[in-house]
């Protein structure tokens, strides 16, 4: 009947892995009391890594482990990138990339067998379909692309895409390394060249109604961005998945800039592909190394956290209006965006960062965010504000390490 069939929810659940950052030297460097090769000049601290350090496979082995005992049969995992260490250019020649990717992947493919890569979801109904960007043409340290109007295509290719799924009833999850918008730790840091970002965004904006999420790294922190229409309704959500790696970052003016290693899982609705809850496991890595145990642990569940139904743009929009105006939710949130790894307080001006980087992907409208500033401070303001304001999957396996530039 009907009425049954409303009732046998299917629930489908796949894994978010990024920023594995592998150090392949730091075994050897912790052995030899000498500094890992990704870090700074002190000899790296224990055997699970170290904050200043890219991830030892010790950590890695044990992330992917955690997963398959965790959730051994997802529908796929899906991998954004950054899997080299954060060393000098010239320290990774193509081999030693090539290297690197080889051994992650095969780390992933013999924990997740039944992990394949393919564009179309494997979910019973065919109407999933993951689209994966590679958004490191729009990085504003390529220098490759940055004179052109559509490097390699990409988005006339993503154009077409989302209208055929349109036309097909599909609905699409995006996925990619690099994020549009601003990094929420640093005021002012975009990674997208202006133009780049101006026409992803206008995309977002055309297509939204066949975007289920977009799925991205490259922070290494916990984060999220909103998409909203013309008129100000919330229309789409990215989720920023948390690193690997615990590499504090060298960015100048970030302080403190590392993270707690993170995995996660999503729960989603393989028919709407709509985001039902999230799950974050973390290793608390200070307390791993001292008791020379890796125990991962779940750190939160998005709906238990922060009571929400699930992760849809209206959920994650009246989420944002909490975090911008209650200062116990800011708390919360700030505490996850490192994977509990800083846990002090966010004051303004962190509260402006963290809450305009998350409203405004556009340069024009995230500036103004930050100029208006005070005035969001009030609780309750940010919705209004708001509406004042006009009215297949596949592992990145872009080779090079672009990343080095830019601090991440
Ligand atoms: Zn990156
Ligand atoms: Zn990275």
């Amino acid at each position: 009947t009907p009425v049954k069939a409303h009732a046998v929810f299917v629930r489908g659940r796949f894994w978010h892995l990024s920023d594995l950052h592998w150090d392949p030297g730091y075994e050897a460097a912790a052995e030899a009391g000498r500094p890992c090769p990704s870090g700074t000049p002190r000899a790296p601290a224990g055997p699970w890594g170290s904050y200043e350090c890219d991830a030892p496979w010790r950590l890695l082995e044990g992330a992917v482990g955690a997963m398959r005992s965790l959730e051994p049969r997802p529908d796929f995992v899906l991998w954004t990138g950054d899997d080299t260490p954060h060393v000098p250019n010239e320290q990774l020649g193509e081999k030693q990339v090539l290297h690197i990717i080889e051994n992650l992947t095969s780390l992933i493919k013999q924990n997740f067998p039944g992990a394949f890569y393919s564009e179309k979801l494997p979910s019973p109904s065919t109407r999933g379909r993951m689209v994966v960007l590679n958004t490191n043409l729009y990085y504003d340290q390529n220098n490759q692309t940055a004179e052109e109007e559509d490097p390699g295509g990409q988005f006339q290719w993503l154009e077409e895409t989302l209208s055929n799924a349109s036309k097909a009833g599909e609905m699409v999850y995006i996925a990619g390394h690099i994020p549009p918008g601003f990094f929420e730790k640093k005021r002012g840091k975009p990674w997208f060249r202006s133009s780049f970002n101006a026409r992803y965004l206008q995309i977002v904006q055309r297509h939204h109604r066949v975007i289920a999420a977009q799925f991205f790294g490259h922070h290494h922190t916990d984060s999220f961005r909103m998409f909203y229409s013309d008129t100000g309704s919330p229309i789409n959500v990215m989720f920023l998945a948390p690193g690997v790696t615990p590499w504090k970052t060298t960015l100048p003016g970030v302080v403190n800039g590392a993270n707690n290693p993170g995995i996660r899982v999503v729960d989603y609705d393989p028919d709407t592909l709509q985001v039902k809850d999230m799950v974050t496991y973390y290793l608390n890595l200070s307390r791993a190394n001292a008791a020379a145990a890796a125990a991962w642990e779940e750190e939160y569940r998005l709906t238990a956290a922060f009571q929400v139904p699930d992760g849809s743009a209206r959920s994650m929009h009246a989420l944002l209006g909490r975090i911008a105006g209650d200062a116990r939710d800011l708390q919360r949130y700030y505490g996850f965006n490192s994977v509990s790894y800083d846990l002090g307080p966010c004051e303004e001006p962190c509260r402006l960062d963290h809450v305009c980087a998350i409203r405004e992907v556009d340069f024009a409208r995230y500036d103004a965010c930050i100029k208006g500033g005070s005035s969001a401070a009030a609780p309750g303001t940010a919705f209004l504000l708001l509406s004042l304001l006009s009215a297949a999957l596949a592992p990145r396996l872009g080779l090079g390490n672009q990343d080095q530039i830019g601090g991440f």
